[in-house]
């Protein structure tokens, strides 16, 4: 089997507003303590997937930078002891600038990590207060060149639009800033209000001013637009590279391609048997170090066929290289049209889809609005 591995890393050093990832800023858990359970789940799912061949490693939280290279070089020396790692596995870390030295990088480099994922998210000091990032402006910039004395040749940035109070000429001087800095990849996603966080009930209590809707789609665009001039390809709705940079691991999620995922919180999912099966790891530390003691396994739901189908649509057209209707009917036994009767007819009739060959993707329009071309291949 070939999987590729996600290793969660739960640890910030204090929690963004906006944030409703599993991560927590007093844990009540030693990082080197989690590191064994995660080695110890390592060595234990391998049992059930031998031999794995394994094309990208993914280190992401939370904050992995947070943890010292021999940290992240232990965790990593099981997962070569466990898995068949391809001698060119992309193996990325997520780092967040406030976290970062020149040697704290350079140890990752020497631990095996070859793509570095900086969390940089807006150029504004009164933005990254606001939404509680630990790190400045300068710090950001700090950390690319960090990065790259550290000899890191591939270096991704993310960054965020829809901020409050942001406005269309604050995030071009964003993607001016970052494509200075000259990453090879740059992921650009829009503010999204999720339920439970400190943002959410600044928006219940209407404190929190967010750009309407048409200025959001104008930023959206923006950064197509920009980025594209710039010569990085927007390969996915939010993701852009330089032609050879796309990142290799987030393809295997929209691809539906297998995962295996470690850690609180760790998502995995394998394509067989039948239409896959996928799991969950429990989002609090305690519960997962006790998962692991008691039974060592999760409990795997299998896929339905009728999800399978809409995954295959709803993921793989975030790409903008679209779906491959034939690989559909070789994996169904039906047509794209069968199983989802006129929708892609009335989508391409109202510009949202092209249909050229077997191959579907979305339009340009139809990127502006994904969410609500994508939801189409849900059924209720
Ligand atoms: S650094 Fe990332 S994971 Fe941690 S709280 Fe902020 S957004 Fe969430």
């Amino acid at each position: 089997m070939k999987a590729s591995l996600y290793l969660h890393i739960p640890f910030c050093r204090q929690k963004c507003g906006y944030c409703d990832f599993s991560s927590f800023a007093a844990p009540g858990m030693s990082p080197g303590a989690y590191c064994d359970l995660v080695r110890a789940e390592l060595a234990g799912t391998a049992k059930r997937f031998p031999p794995t061949r394994v094309p990208t490693v993914y280190f992401g939280g939370g904050t992995p930078s947070l943890l010292p290279p021999p940290l992240i070089g232990g965790v990593l020396q099981a997962a070569r002891e466990n898995y068949l790692l391809d001698v060119d596995a992309e193996i990325t870390l997520e780092a967040n600038p406030g976290t970062v030295t020149l040697e704290s990088l350079a140890g990752y480099r020497d631990a095996g990590v070859n793509r570095l994922s900086v969390g940089i998210q807006s150029f504004d000091d009164r933005q990254l207060a606001h939404l509680g990032r630990i790190h400045t402006a300068d710090q950001a910039r700090e950390a690319l060149a960090l990065a790259r004395r550290a000899g890191f040749a591939n270096v991704g940035i993310d960054l965020m639009h829809g901020l409050p109070g942001q406005s269309l000429p604050q995030w071009e001087g964003t993607l001016r800033q970052a494509v200075a800095l000259e990453p090879e990849h740059i992921s650009a996603y829009g503010l999204s209000v999720e339920e439970g966080t400190p943002f959410a009930d600044l928006a219940a209590s209407g404190d929190l001013r967010l750009p309407d809707e048409e200025t959001a789609a104008g930023m959206f665009e923006m950064a197509a637009l920009f980025l594209a001039a710039a010569g990085y390809e927007q390969y996915e709705i939010s993701n852009f590279a330089r032609p050879g940079y796309r990142s290799r691991h987030n393809q295997v999620y929209w691809r539906r391609e297998n995962y295996l995922g470690f850690g609180a919180g760790a998502h995995s999912f394998v394509r067989h048997p039948g239409f896959g099966l996928r799991w969950e790891n429990p989002r609090g530390l305690d519960e997962y170090a006790d998962r692991l003691r008691e039974t060592g396994e999760p409990v795997a739901e299998a896929v339905s066929r009728d999800d399978a189908m809409a995954e295959f649509f709803f993921l793989g057209l975030r790409m903008l290289d679209g779906v491959d209707g034939a690989e559909f009917a070789a994996e169904f036994g039906v047509t794209a049209d069968e199983a989802f009767p006129g929708v892609i007819g009335r989508l391409a009739a109202a510009g949202l889809l092209v249909k050229e060959g077997e191959r579907v993707s979305l339009t340009r329009q139809g990127l502006l609005l994904a969410n609500r071309v994508l939801v189409e291949f849900v059924r209720g």
